[in-house]
């Protein structure tokens, strides 16, 4: 078999690489980074373990198995499932429940939970809306009330983007297609099989030595597997597919170095792979050179708890607009995992900017860190000390997806077909958060689904 070469090594490449058949053939890794984690950001301080990127992990069968593979399984911390998470409603935090329950909770307006509950009696939508607003559908399904503390927050939460310019359909397919099978988002959930009382199937979770310690454990067993991570190296060209021949690609690093392809795995964000592969992707090109991403600044604090009755309490707590907040979130990852901290110090990580901020980055460390602990201490008025203020950045942090984003993947489907008509296997693949979802969780799927296939 001939060679993969998979552009970027943040966790799908990695997962790719590392869960190919044995046999096919040997693979390559490019990754203009120092190391191998993409998006995965761990950083150490004062003895303490902080994510500046992704803080949580669903506990998929995609992941656990995996983690069970890497023997990472013994380091699993599990957050309580009744950890309650928090919208801020009229100056107040107050707990949502999650799933369906949380349309009967006290984030909800009272009166906004009468008009939620009537949601199955709302007419299907019309045949011709292929897509519309994370907004718009929930406030057609919804009522303002849920569309305002619940999709608000859902937005900011996952994607930090703007609830009325992103897709519902592609950010969140399973309520998109809820309604489509069933006429109703409620009868559509239901009827999976989950039900108003029912916890969570999948397990939240993180890693002892925080979640870098998942990539780590793949370049390790890749490594020794035979497959050759190559770091410092920024893919800047890609040429070909040359019908016929058994390496249809070479692609180029900014080194100068090149590398021979049979197959190629994109992992790279939809303006790279535009950039080294435009021209083959003439119907999604321009549609893909459009799309952007939310900047985010995200501060880590640690703060002393004089007494525990003043920690912070559940999964952390969502703002919508207009509530008092320019934070977007503000997560405590000490309490959501027992054990991340030692007992006295409460771990914070608050979240600005994202697409209805777009400016908040830009403040410097000491603004940020500053206005990041005035709007912690508001939450969380039991807070002594502050330990330590870290500010990360995140220039390009989550892609956006605007109404109608569905159309730009399926022209990039019918690309992809065109490059890969002619051989007997596919010879170019693409994966990405701009395509096949952005969770941790889903990247490892999507990682997995590639790798029988380069
Ligand atoms: C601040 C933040 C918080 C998040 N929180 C969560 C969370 O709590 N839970 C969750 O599940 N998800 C979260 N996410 C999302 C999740 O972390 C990402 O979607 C995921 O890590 C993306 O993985 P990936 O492998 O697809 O892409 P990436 O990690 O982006 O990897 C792509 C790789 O391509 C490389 N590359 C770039 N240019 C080139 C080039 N020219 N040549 C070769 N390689 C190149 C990059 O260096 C990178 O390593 C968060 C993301 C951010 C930024």
């Amino acid at each position: 078999m001939s060679r993969a070469v998979v552009l970027g090594a943040g966790i799908s490449g990695l997962v790719a690489a590392f869960r190919r058949r044995p046999g096919a053939g040997d693979v390559v890794l490019l990754e203009p980074g120092e190391r191998a984690a993409g998006s995965v950001r761990t950083v150490e301080e004062a003895g303490l373990v902080l994510e500046a990127g992704p803080n949580t992990l669903r506990g998929t069968p995609e992941v656990e198995r995996l983690l069970a593979d890497l023997g990472l399984d013994r380091e699993v911390l599990v957050a309580d499932p009744r950890a309650p998470r928090w919208v801020v409603r009229a100056g107040r935090p107050r707990a949502v429940l999650p799933g369906p329950r949380g349309l009967l909770t006290s984030a909800v307006p009272a009166s906004g939970k009468l008009r939620a509950l009537g949601e199955p009696f709302v007419p299907r939508r019309p045949e011709a809306l292929g897509d519309e607003s994370v907004h718009a559908f929930f406030l057609r399904r919804f009522g303002e009330g849920v569309a305002r503390y619940v999709a608000g927050p859902l937005a900011s939460g996952v994607y930090a983007d703007d609830p009325a310019t992103l897709s519902v359909r592609s950010a969140f397919p399973r309520l998109w297609d809820a309604e489509g099978r069933a006429g109703s988002v409620l009868r559509g959930l239901l009827a999976k099989g989950g039900s108003p009382g029912r916890p969570a199937r999948t397990r939240t979770l993180t890693l002892g030595r925080g979640l870098r310690a998942l990539p780590e454990a793949l370049v390790e067993r890749l490594t020794a597997a035979g497959a050759a991570l190559v770091t410092g190296a920024e893919v800047v060209a890609v040429e070909g597919p040359v019908a016929g021949a058994t390496c249809p690609w070479r692609v180029r690093t900014a080194d100068g170095r090149s590398f021979e392809a049979g197959r190629l795995l994109s992992t790279l964000d939809a303006g790279r792979l535009v950039r080294l592969l435009g021209e083959r992707l003439s119907r999604s090109a321009p549609r893909l050179r459009s799309l952007s991403f939310v900047r985010l600044a995200v501060v880590l604090q640690a703060y002393g708890v004089p007494r525990p009755e003043g920690a912070p309490r559940g999964f952390g707590c969502l703002m919508p607009r207009g509530e008092g907040f320019l934070s977007l979130g503000v997560l405590t990852p000490s309490s959501l995992f027992p054990g991340r901290a030692e007992p006295g110090v409460a771990l914070v990580t608050s979240l600005l900017g994202g697409a209805l901020d777009p400016d908040l980055p830009s403040l410097d460390d000491d603004e940020l860190a500053a206005l990041a602990e005035e709007e912690t201490r508001r939450l969380h008025p039991g807070l002594g000390e502050r330990l330590l203020a870290r500010v990360e950045r995140w220039p390009a942090a989550i892609p956006r997806l605007p109404v109608g984003h569905h159309e730009t993947l399926a022209a990039l489907d019918a690309d992809l077909a065109d490059v890969n008509r002619g051989f007997a296997e596919p010879v170019l693949l693409v994966t990405g958060p701009f395509r096949d979802g952005v969770s941790l969780a889903d990247r490892v799927a999507a990682g997995e689904a590639a790798a029988d296939r380069i």
